[in-house]
């Protein structure tokens, strides 16, 4: 594979270019041609031989969409492949407020988590941080009206375990958040982690304040275990001690996941330990139905258990939402797509 275009910050596209001879309005060229999703190929106010100089070095596009599924809740799912063939899938739900785009961070992950599909096949490779970029400028490109965003909004939450990509994962986010780039405000963004507390540590010193969420699907490190591998790394007490100091550096509040899984996780006695471990904090706890996986067994909790268990943390005095699934219809859960792709 040659090398990524988009891994490139704006400084390091004006020394390319001047190290290829060009003038520095070229490098702006390149830079905006870039931001507007396009591969180097369609970049037309390039000339022709700059264009094949430049395609010696870099891929021409760093990924394409090879399949896209539409939900009739408006929420799009992308397949793309990436330039050494490897698959990866990304997702747009929209809102009222604008359109978030769901990006992975690898190719495949190794966390091991037994509800989720992005992990079947373990990982494969980290992608860089241009491929992570590229996945937001081409969907934004393909949903900008006019001057107006196609994407407004950015979640880490595709497949891939963020913090398990560390170096890569800060450069996107420096990059996407840069001014002189697509410049998607760190307000914007969300970056979930399974809880690796001390990339959590080192998150909060990178001074991008982005929303931290964590991955917490259980109240005690025994029955997290079960479900998730890294709890056997990583206690419950040391990650909120992580969130708490990405709290102090940041004045961000934090959010944790949790998927209801029946009889595995919401049960009243859940829901009151859930109560104890959180209250006080500067926290939200956003609650999920589990997306069904089908080579799984695990099982969703019903509507009822999932309305009677936000209940109970709400009574406990904590701030939890329920949120709908999107896209059920069409593999929304991370990895569904990809693993039933490789499938075929
Ligand atoms: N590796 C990161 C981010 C990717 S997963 C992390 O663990 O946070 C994004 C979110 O989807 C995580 O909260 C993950 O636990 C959750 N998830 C994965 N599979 C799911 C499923 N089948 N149903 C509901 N949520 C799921």
């Amino acid at each position: 594979m040659k090398r990524i275009i988009q891994d490139l910050d704006y400084n390091s596209i004006c020394a390319l270019m001047q190290s290829l001879g060009e003038p520095k309005f070229r490098a702006k060229q390149l830079f905006i041609g870039l931001s507007q999703g396009k591969s180097i190929s369609k970049i037309s106010v390039l000339g022709a031989g700059l264009k094949a100089k430049l395609l010696e070095e870099f891929e021409d596009a760093p990924l394409e969409i090879v399949k896209t599924l539409k939900s009739a809740d408006g929420t799009e799912k992308y397949l793309f492949r990436l330039a050494d063939g490897n698959i990866i899938e990304g997702v747009l739900m929209k809102y009222k407020y604008g359109n978030t785009q769901c990006v992975s961070t690898q190719v495949g992950c190794r966390m091991g988590c037994k509800f989720c599909a992005s992990t079947l096949g373990g990982r494969v490779r980290d992608l860089t941080s241009g491929e992570i970029l590229s996945q937001v400028l081409l969907v934004n490109s393909l949903h900008a009206e006019g001057k107006q965003r196609g994407v407004t909004n950015v979640v880490l939450m595709g497949s891939g375990e963020p913090l398990d990509n560390y170096e890569n994962v800060v450069n996107f986010l420096k990059n996407v958040t840069a001014a002189d780039g697509i410049n998607i405000s760190a307000r914007n963004i969300s970056l979930s982690t399974c809880g690796l507390a001390d990339k959590m540590r080192l998150l909060a010193e990178e001074g991008i304040p982005v929303n931290l969420t964590v991955s917490l699907h259980s109240t005690t490190d025994a029955e997290r275990a079960r479900t998730m591998p890294v709890a056997n790394k990583w206690k419950i007490a040391e990650i909120l001690r992580a969130c708490e100091y990405y709290f102090s550096k940041t004045g961000r509040r934090y959010i944790f996941e949790y998927a209801l899984i029946d009889g595995e996780n919401c049960d009243v006695k859940h829901a009151e330990e859930l109560v104890e471990l959180l209250k006080g904090k500067p926290c939200h706890i956003n609650l999920i139905r589990l997306n069904e996986v089908k080579e799984r067994s695990l099982a969703a909790a019903d509507e009822k258990q999932a309305y009677r268990f936000l209940g109970l943390l709400q009574k406990g005095g904590l701030s939890a939402t329920l949120r709908r699934r999107t896209g059920a219809d069409i593999g929304g859960a991370c990895g569904q797509l990809r693993a039933s792709f490789l499938d075929t």
